[in-house]
């Protein structure tokens, strides 16, 4: 395994703090970006069904061995034996027999089937499908739900995470509940590279913003998934590795934090 800062989940398996982030990128580019990350360092890739990528990143991955892969199950494929199906079709997709890390993508709470599909993925965890499994954008609700009717806390929950929407309060719900925070849109979709903040700390530093960013999540004891697809970039975030940042330049970013920062949908709402 390669030398990197990793976090332990509740099932004692290790993930990686620092992964490469998939969506928007092109089917076609995937392998691509996939492999630059790979070579450049990175060990955590993460995908999903909706990406429409599986079968580039598989491809990208190729015979690497140092390597932790997460995908996720999409919307329309929730309830137990779909999910089931869905999890069989990510893996042909990927050419692989498991992954490291399974997760439901969106809670969705009216079809109201996200129990069902948590089992499926506690079935698919024991057939050794997915090395550990857990869920994205679950509330604090949807998580307490899944524990009380199965007794199996997720290992993960990916959810929208940035400067300017640190989500505090999930994370401590988190921690109190023993679940890896890992963020989405890490970068705020680049938006957050232009924070003024950002720009002086990447002055005074000499980093670059993104790495700044990047830096400020892992001191947070966050996993963190940048995307690129400009090789330049992609090597130039894995330097967050490289370098630390003070309590003070921490707290310059933590000020950031914005109650109406939120770019993607709010998870209670998505229903699509
Ligand atoms: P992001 O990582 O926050 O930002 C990506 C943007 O930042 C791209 O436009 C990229 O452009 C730019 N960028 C990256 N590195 C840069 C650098 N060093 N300098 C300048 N610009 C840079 O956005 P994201 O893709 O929304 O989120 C990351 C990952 O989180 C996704 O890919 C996906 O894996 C996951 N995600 C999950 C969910 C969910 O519902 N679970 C939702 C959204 C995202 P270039 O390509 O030009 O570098």
């Amino acid at each position: 395994m390669t030398d990197q800062p990793t976090l332990t989940l509740n099932d004692d398996r290790q993930i990686p703090q620092l992964g490469f982030g998939t969506w928007n990128i092109d089917p076609s580019e995937a392998a691509q970006a996939v492999s630059t990350a790979l070579e450049a360092g990175y060990w955590l890739v993460d995908t999903a069904a909706i990406y429409k990528n599986e079968e580039g990143v598989g491809k990208g991955i190729g015979d690497w061995s140092d390597i932790f892969l997460q995908t996720k199950i999409w919307n329309e494929s929730q309830g137990y034996d779909r999910t089931l199906k869905a999890a069989d079709k990510c893996l042909d997709r990927l050419g692989r027999e498991h992954v490291d890390m399974l997760l439901i993508h969106w809670p969705q709470p009216e079809r109201g089937l996200f129990v069902d599909t948590w089992k499926a993925l506690i079935e698919l965890r024991d057939q050794g499908k997915a090395k550990s499994i857990g869920v994205s954008n679950f509330r604090e609700e949807d998580l307490k739900r899944i524990v009380d009717e199965t007794g199996v806390v997720p290992a993960l929950n990916q959810i929208e995470l940035h400067p300017s929407f640190q989500q505090r309060d999930m994370r401590k719900v988190h921690e109190e509940m023993g679940i890896v925070t890992q963020s989405w849109s890490p970068l705020g979709q680049g938006d957050t590279m232009n924070a003024d903040a950002i720009k002086s700390l990447a002055e005074e530093t000499g980093q670059s913003a993104a790495a700044i960013v990047i830096r400020w999540h892992i001191q947070h004891g966050l996993s963190v998934l940048p995307r690129s697809t400009n090789p330049d970039h992609i090597r130039d975030n894995f330097t967050a590795l490289d370098f630390e940042l003070t309590d003070e330049q921490m707290a310059k970013i933590d000020e950031l934090d914005s109650a109406d920062g939120r770019i993607g949908p709010e998870p209670g709402k998505f229903n699509d």
